[in-house]
């Protein structure tokens, strides 16, 4: 068995593989980048080697870098994680080159399947059914248009050397063709630098159907059943689960053994994915199914098939690579009952899902009933660099309902603040009644966008919490105020309100008689807002500060005043100073709190008219600036 194990990879799937190296007496070597340096992926490791600076190609995918950090850690093999160096055929090579083994197949199985024209024609050739469309070399726009219409619209346009969904464009009409073959040459060649594309047939109503594979270096081969990722945007997987709903037995078994077919076709090694589609229609039918691609390496929705299996694919992997067998042959492997993983993601639903970035100031997902695999801890950053996937939530029990069920039901109970997430929106792809009937097809998140994605402001609840948070926000734990306010009520007393912005005006809200115990928590901000935290939503509110008002109503550049009474605590600058744009120049204390006013624009301090420990009305000059003058040039 292996003794070192580095993983070349980070956040989730770094720790993932991490867990199970460390169950099975493994030493594990994390690499990082700047951006990682106290991320949790290198604070679980036995050891951690810095790789480089943030960008992925200064880090993560220097195959120099992660092959030193191996040979200086005396790592004897290398785990790729997914994504980055995983479908590498070059780092494959290099690390067989070092005597270090790679975690993963052959180059040889790497480079058979990593372009998606040559592994269709391959498959096709193995007698594995591919999509039908166009795979040949002719590039010019004229012949593929000319291809295209062979083929019968819509046809699907993908970069050859593609992957999470870029380089693809559907087109609908001849009209379109030229103007989406541009679009997808252009994604294609910044990402993967090669534009070559195929065309294939759209197929309609189509399912996102996978199976596991996993071969060993002793000639044995199995499937371990199939995963349903139809729930997809922008050809990115939301939510996979598996088994398929509405797959039978019969074409389970057929799609099982082309997948097996595939894998041998390509003397594969380790854990792999045979990724098809089919023409749901009519329901799912053998005949009705096509090779679309493989994926060489561990896929992001593993824990799926790892549920209803029973196994632990790293373990798998690990003992592959190690040189044993199988841990299970084909018959050996049952189903049991149904999981469902859904893609926690730092993004914005409402702006089209663009990845969001910031700390989290809040992060809690309850793992007592469903597992969850995540990089990332509450104060950790989501930065620029990296996929935004910030956690995978499964869930498995008998039936799909009660999976689905118990999955929404950990989301709802799921609180994030600092970053916008798509979590609400997952709850509500759960709870949708076509996903609870299977009627699941990659067309569902554009259909029902507009059950999932709500666009709504935050109701009156969120202020109403929000109001009785920031009123007590004297309490020691404020981001739990429930457990604070179980039973306080404030019926009978004088009426109490608290003042918030909603669309940029000031606008006062009562404070509540909170008679229920909540599952919500309210947190302020860094920024100053309000997240309001319930049932998987997190709304932010904005208390309305006279400051910023002062501020935003473009206070008289020639002098800083008090916007409220208080006391001066603090005085910053001096007459004759140059200050810059948002420079502190005193600290008034006001409702038991500090207050900084800071300069509204550079400026040359002309005088101080406050001294700490004054009591001061609001209105008060607290600093005059230098009339500008022209300068000099
Ligand atoms: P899957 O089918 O397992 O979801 P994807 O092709 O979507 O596989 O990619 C898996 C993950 O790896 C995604 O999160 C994607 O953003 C990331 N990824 C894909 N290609 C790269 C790459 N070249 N470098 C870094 N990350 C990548
Ligand atoms: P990637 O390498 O980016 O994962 P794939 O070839 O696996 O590319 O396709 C990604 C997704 O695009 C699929 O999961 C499916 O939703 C959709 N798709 C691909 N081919 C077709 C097709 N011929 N018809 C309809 N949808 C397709
Ligand atoms: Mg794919």
């Amino acid at each position: 068995m292996l003794k070192t194990l580095l993983i070349a990879n980070r956040g989730e799937i770094a720790c993932r593989v991490m867990r199970t190296a460390r169950r099975m007496g493994i030493r594990t070597v994390a690499v990082y980048s700047d951006a990682d340096a106290r991320a949790l992926h290198v604070q679980m490791a036995d050891a951690a080697v810095r790789l480089g600076p943030p960008p992925p190609r200064e880090s993560y995918l220097n195959i120099g870098a992660v092959l030193d950090a191996a040979k200086g850690t005396g790592a004897d093999a290398i785990h790729p994680g997914y994504g980055f160096l995983s479908e590498n055929a070059e780092f494959a090579e290099a690390c067989a080159r070092a005597g270090i083994a790679f975690v993963g197949p052959p180059a040889g199985a790497i480079r058979a399947m990593g372009l998606k024209d040559r592994a269709k024609a391959l498959m096709a050739r193995s007698g594995v059914p591919v999509v039908p469309g166009y795979l040949g070399d002719d590039q010019s726009t004229d012949h593929l248009a000319a291809e295209a219409a062979k083929i019968g619209y819509p046809v699907l346009i993908k970069a050859v050397a593609g992957g999470g969904g870029k380089g693809m464009r559907k087109v609908e009409a001849a009209p379109d063709f030229a103007a989406a073959l541009e679009g997808a040459k252009r994604e294609a060649k910044s990402a993967f630098n090669d534009d070559k594309v195929l065309l294939e047939k759209y197929v309609s109503r189509p399912r996102h159907i996978e199976v596991q594979v996993f071969a060993d270096t002793h000639g044995n081969a199995v499937h371990l059943f199939e995963r349903d990722c139809s729930l997809q945007r922008r050809h990115q997987k939301v939510i996979e689960e598996a088994p398929a709903p509405g797959m039978s037995e019969a074409m389970r078994k057929s799609i099982g053994e082309a997948a097996v077919k595939a894998a041998k076709a390509v003397n594969y090694v380790g854990a792999g994915t045979i990724e098809f589609i089919a023409d749901a229609s009519e329901g799912l039918r053998s005949d009705r199914v096509w090779f679309m691609e493989m994926n060489t390496r561990l896929q992001v929705e593993h824990p799926v098939t790892e549920a209803i299996t029973g196994t632990d694919l790293v373990e798998w992997q690990l003992r592959v690579a190690s040189g044993e067998r199988l841990p299970k042959m084909q018959d050996d492997l049952v189903i049991h009952g149904r999981a469902i993983e859904v893609r926690l993601y730092a993004e914005d639903p409402d702006t089209g899902f663009l990845p969001s970035i910031g700390k989290l100031e809040r992060f809690s997902i309850p793992d007592d009933k469903v597992r969850v695999d995540t990089g990332v801890r509450e104060c950790d950053m989501v930065t620029p660099f990296y996929d935004p996937m910030i956690a995978k939530v499964i869930a498995h029990a008998d039936s799909r309902e009660a999976t689905a069920a118990k999955l929404s039901d950990a989301l709802a109970h799921t609180f994030v603040a600092g970053v916008k997430t798509n979590n609400a929106f997952l709850i509500r792809a759960l709870r949708h009644k076509d996903f609870l009937s299977g009627e699941v097809d990659t067309g569902f998140i554009a259909r029902h966008g507009h059950d999932l994605i709500p666009h709504t402001a935050a109701p009156a609840d969120a202020y109403r919490m929000a109001a009785a948070a920031l009123t007590r926000m004297a309490v020691p734990k404020q981001n739990d105020p429930w457990a604070v306010y179980d039973g306080f009520r404030n019926s009978g007393q004088a009426a109490q309100s608290f003042d918030f912005l909603v669309d940029g005006k000031r606008k006062g809200v009562a404070l509540p008689g909170i008679q229920v115990r909540r599952n919500a928590e309210v947190q302020q901000l860094a920024n100053g807002d309000v997240a309001v935290m319930e049932d998987g939503e997190t709304w932010l509110v904005r208390p309305y500060d006279p400051f910023e008002a002062a501020e935003a109503a473009g206070d008289t550049a020639d002098r800083v005043a008090t916007p409220m009474p208080g006391k001066i605590i603090q005085v910053l600058v001096k007459p004759g100073e140059t200050v810059k744009k948002g420079q502190a120049l005193a600290v008034l204390e006001a409702m038991k709190m500090e207050h900084t006013l800071a300069a509204p624009s550079d400026a040359d301090v002309s005088t101080v008219e406050v001294q700490p420990g004054d009591q001061v009305p609001d209105g008060t000059v607290v600093v005059r600036f230098k009339q500008q003058e022209q300068k000099a040039a």
